[in-house]
């Protein structure tokens, strides 16, 4: 916030009617607004705005940019953050949510080839509205109940970003408010700048209100695979096959390929997915190599594919090297397999066992490192400091499918991978401990010269952003002089602010 020394900082007391009628200063409501799914940072805005149209999210920006001291606002989707990025305590949280409810039904509008959708919407929602006409979008995060805007800050990632890029690479068009109050429809070819910089742009210069995200034919079923391996080398290798089988041969590959790294760390783990009767056995593996890793394959077919599907995920998975007595396969249909992680999600909520702190860190590992990785942050740092982490997550992507010209970095190499530990902390001082260890593996990775990035990252400091951006750090500070001069927009990510 650009700060007048001359003035007085802001109350919500101040705002003319018309804006002081949509800011709340509820309790309950600044509550709600005051943390995130991280449970780690706490921030208590001074006040929550609910907008009805993008007029009011207009008028707001425009008022504060008319102030001596301006304040700042964070728009708010899901809240789905980890450490508070999207929190404010001296400005407002803008609630995106309520927006849809004013949209009068064109909230998301299904064409043949894309998807006219509000940024406040859930991913769910947009898949059901385009299953209902036989299309789905490309470009998938695992989980659903997440907003538009808040992953296309970011950039949108699972095991179909292989093959289609994150989800910021199927967007067509936006709309957006910029940090000066002016509302843009840009795409790459109509105010590209704007466009670039807001996807993966961590809400620093506008507030994404629409998207258009490109479609394709959907398919009706999915063959769910996890293929486990006890050597770390064969694991990648056949993870960097499957990721390039589109390119190699004409043969219709994996739609979906991730994977997960089952360690021998004290509970809670998912394992979810298999079978009770196998358990004994998994954890037994688990238990004698220390790190067991599973790719996820995903493979879409229809009642045109139908009859030779079976056929055609055999060929695929010949010559993988996992081990034949731990392969485990689901057939289940498109919608259950894209709303997977609603099943564990819920059990937790409904167990009263999702309001912890989430110390989570995702990172892009370059794959010319990813065995250093793997000896000396998996086993020497992860296995032996022994905190429990329900899930971890391993999988590649390739560069070519990722826009440098968007905002998001990643490293440069044709392939990389993305890590994430998802954590819950319940005992006391596990958090501190999490965090700590997050640290010791950013510190590993750069003394060792592992060029990682972080992915959803929480810096403290601009100067550890100006690291994170690289040559990319000009650019960024040029577009936020240029779309949000004042440094009003997304104070929670700690990078002007
Ligand atoms: C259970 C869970 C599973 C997840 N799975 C994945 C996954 O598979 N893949 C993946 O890539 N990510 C995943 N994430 C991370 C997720 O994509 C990000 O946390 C994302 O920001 C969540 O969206 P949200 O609507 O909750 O955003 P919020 O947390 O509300 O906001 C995030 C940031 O974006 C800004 N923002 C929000 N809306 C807008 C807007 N309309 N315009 C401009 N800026 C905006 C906010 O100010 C904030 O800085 C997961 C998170 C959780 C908790």
């Amino acid at each position: 916030m650009a700060t007048n020394k001359d003035s007085n900082p802001w109350s919500p007391l101040q705002a003319p009617k018309e804006l002081a009628q949509k800011l709340s200063l509820d309790p309950q409501t600044l509550l709600l607004a005051s943390s995130d799914f991280g449970f780690i940072e706490n921030k208590t805005p001074l006040a929550v705005f609910e907008p009805s149209s993008e007029s009011d999210i207009i008028d707001l920006i425009k008022y504060s940019n008319s102030l001596p001291n301006p304040f700042t606002i964070a728009p708010r989707g899901q809240g789905h953050s980890t450490h508070g990025q999207g929190l404010t305590n001296d400005g407002v949280v803008l609630n995106m949510n309520g927006l849809g409810d004013f949209r009068n039904g064109s909230e998301i509008v299904v064409y043949d080839e894309y998807v006219d959708v509000g940024a406040e919407q859930l991913w769910i929602d947009v898949l059901r509205a385009t299953l209902k006409h036989g299309l789905t979008p490309l470009s998938w995060t695992d989980y659903m109940y997440l907003s538009v805007g808040g992953t296309l800050s970011n950039a949108g990632i699972n095991g179909t970003s292989f093959r289609f890029g994150p989800q910021i690479s199927n967007v067509l068009q936006l709309d957006v408010v910029t940090g000066k109050g002016d509302l843009v429809t840009c795409s790459p070819v109509n105010n590209s700048e704007l466009f670039y910089a807001v996807l993966g742009g961590l809400g620093q210069f506008g507030i994404i209100t629409k998207a258009r995200i490109a479609l394709g034919p959907a398919p009706t079923r999915v063959k769910w695979l996890r293929l486990f391996y006890t050597d770390f080398s064969e694991f990648t290798k056949d993870q960097e096959y499957l990721i390039s089988f589109h390119e190699k041969t004409e043969t219709r590959g994996a739609d979906h390929v991730a994977g997960y790294i089952l360690a021998n760390l004290p509970p809670p783990r998912d394992v979810s997915f298999y079978p009770e009767q196998d358990l004994p056995r998994i954890n037994s593996l688990v238990s004698k190599h220390g790190l067991v890793y599973s790719i996820e394959l995903g493979k879409f077919y229809d009642t045109n594919s139908q009859s030779h599907i079976e056929e055609e995920l055999a060929k695929l998975i010949k010559g993988l090297k996992f081990i034949p007595t731990f392969a485990f396969e689901k057939d289940i249909s498109y919608e259950e397999f894209q709303n997977r992680l609603r099943v564990d999600i819920e059990f937790l909520r409904s167990n009263g066992l999702l309001n912890v702190p989430h110390p989570w860190l995702d990172l892009f590992v370059p794959r010319s490192r990813i065995s250093d990785f793997n000896e000396g942050v998996l086993k020497d740092i992860v296995l032996k400091q022994n905190i429990p982490s329900a899930s971890i997550i391993f999988y590649p992507m390739n560069h070519n499918k990722w826009d440098d010209r968007m905002s998001a970095v990643t490293p440069d190499e044709d392939i990389f991978y993305a890590l994430g530990f998802f954590r819950a902390s319940f005992a006391n001082g596990e958090v501190e401990a999490s965090e700590a260890q997050n640290e010791e593996i950013l510190e590993f990775c750069k003394d060792a010269g592992i060029q990682a990035k972080v992915y959803l990252a929480s810096y403290k400091t601009q100067e550890k952003w100006v690291e994170h951006y690289g040559s990319k750090w000009e650019l960024i500070k040029d577009r936020k002089d240029e779309f949000d001069p004042k440094k009003i927009l997304s104070p929670g990510q700690k990078i002007f602010n």
